[in-house]
C-alpha cells in the first residue's frame, strides 16, 4: 500500500512531538458524527498503546447510537463534565484536533482549545485554519478515519491498530463515505477498509449498529417530515424539508433524530440539491446535500454562516424559520444557474 498522501514534513513534526510519552487530549467537532468519534477513539487506542496518556473530549454528547464503540464510555463531554473537559485540554501537552478545521467548531471548548500549547490537526474539510503546529489536511480524503489510518501507518505504527482501534476507524470509513458510495470513495479507501477489516472488525455488527437504531418516534418524525413537510421543486431539481420546534416536540425529538433526513430529498430521481431546515431553541440549522458539481459548502459559507464539503454542508441562522426558507428560495436560482448541471 502506498501512503504518499501523508506529507513528510508534517509527519516529521508529529514524530518528534510524540517521541516521548505525553499527556494527550483529543477533541473533535460539535455534534460528533461517526467519523468524528471513530477517528478520535481509534487514535486514542493507538496513542495509549504507544505509552501516551490519551483522553477524548467531546464538545457535546452525541446520540447514543455509537455508545457501543470501544472506549466510548471513557470519553468526556463538555455538556456533562465541563470542568473535567476543560482541565483535560488545559493540562495536555498535545491537543489533537480531529475532523474539523476551525476552532469555533468545538463549542464551549473553544477558549481552552485555543490556549492549548501544541496542536495537531487531522481533517478533510475545506479551507483549514492555520492554528496547529502539525497540520494534516486532505480535502480529498473520504474521512478523517482514513487519514488517521494513513498517518499511523506512515509513522510505522500500523501494527498498533488492533481490533478496538480498527472498529472505531471502520465506523468513520463507513459513515462519511455513505457506505462506500460517495465520490470521495477511492480504491485507496477500499484498501484502508480492507486493512481495517483484516484486524477482525465485525462489519455486519458495525453496519447494523449504525443503521438499525431507529426509535418509533424517529421513524414517525421521518414519515411526517416526508409526507407533510417536504416540498419538491422539479424545475429546480431541489427538495426542501423543514421542521419547526413544535413539530420536533410532538415527536419527542432527541439529538440525532433528524440525522440523514436531508438525504431522502436527494434520493428522489432527478434531484441535484436537497435542503433540510430545523428550528432549534436559539437558531435555525440548515443542512444541504448535492449531486455533481454543485458546491453547497460555498453557498452556506456565503449565506448561512457555515461550511463543510462540496456535496454536504451545513450552517445556521438566527432568522425565524420561514424567513430562512424564503431567503434560501430567493438565493437558489442564481446559485443553480452559476453551476449548471
Ligand atoms: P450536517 O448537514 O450533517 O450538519 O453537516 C454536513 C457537513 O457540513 C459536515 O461535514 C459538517 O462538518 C459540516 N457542517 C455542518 N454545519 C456546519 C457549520 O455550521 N459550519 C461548518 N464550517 N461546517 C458545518
Ligand atoms: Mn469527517
Amino acid at each position: 500500500m502506498s501512503f504518499t498522501s501523508v506529507p513528510e514534513d508534517q509527519l516529521a513534526k508529529l514524530r518528534d512531538l510524540i517521541a516521548q510519552p505525553r499527556r494527550i487530549a483529543i477533541v473533535t467537532h460539535y455534534n460528533p458524527d461517526g467519523d468524528a468519534l471513530g477517528s478520535s477513539l481509534g487514535l486514542m487506542h493507538v496513542l495509549r498503546s504507544m505509552g501516551h496518556t490519551a483522553q477524548v473530549v467531546l464538545p457535546n454528547t452525541p446520540g447514543d447510537f455509537l455508545d457501543w464503540l470501544p472506549g466510548r464510555k471513557e470519553a468526556l463531554s463538555f455538556d456533562r463534565s465541563p470542568d473535567a473537559s476543560l482541565s483535560t485540554i488545559r493540562t495536555s501537552d498535545i491537543l489533537f484536533c480531529l475532523d474539523f478545521n476551525r476552532l469555533d467548531r468545538v463549542g464551549g471548548l473553544e477558549d481552552a482549545a485555543r490556549s492549548a500549547g501544541v496542536k495537531v490537526l487531522i481533517d478533510h474539510h475545506q479551507e483549514p485554519d492555520t492554528f496547529a503546529q502539525a497540520t494534516f489536511s486532505d480535502t480529498t480524503a473520504s474521512s478523517t478515519c482514513q487519514m488517521v489510518f494513513d498517518i499511523l501507518t506512515a509513522l510505522g505504527h500500523a501494527d498498533l491498530i488492533t481490533l478496538d482501534a480498527a472498529t472505531s476507524l471502520y465506523v468513520g470509513l463507513v459513515t462519511d463515505s455513505g457506505s462506500f458510495r460517495f465520490r470521495s470513495t477511492t480504491p485507496h479507501t477500499m484498501r484502508v477498509a480492507a486493512s481495517v477489516m483484516e484486524r477482525g472488525v465485525d462489519i455486519d455488527r458495525v453496519h447494523s449498529a449504525i443503521a438499525d437504531t431507529n426509535t418509533a418516534d424517529r421513524l414517525k418524525l421521518l414519515g411526517y417530515a416526508l409526507s407533510e413537510r417536504m416540498t419538491v421543486l422539479p424545475d429546480r431539481r431541489t427538495t426542501v424539508i423543514a421542521l419547526d420546534k413544535d413539530e420536533l416536540k410532538r415527536f419527542n425529538y432527541k439529538t440525532g433524530y433528524t440525522e440523514g433526513f436531508v438525504n431522502y430529498g436527494l434520493s428522489i430521481k432527478g434531484m441535484r440539491l436537497a435542503a433540510f431546515f430545523m428550528e432549534r431553541p436559539d437558531q435555525v440549522k440548515i443542512s444541504l446535500r448535492s449531486k455533481g458539481d454543485l458546491p453547497v459548502d460555498r453557498f452556506v459559507k456565503e449565506h448561512f454562516n457555515g461550511g463543510g464539503h462540496a456535496n454536504a454542508a451545513g450552517g445556521q441562522t438566527t432568522e425565524p424559520l420561514h424567513v430562512a426558507i424564503e431567503r434560501f428560495l430567493t438565493l437558489l436560482p442564481a446559485f443553480l444557474e452559476a453551476h449548471p448541471a
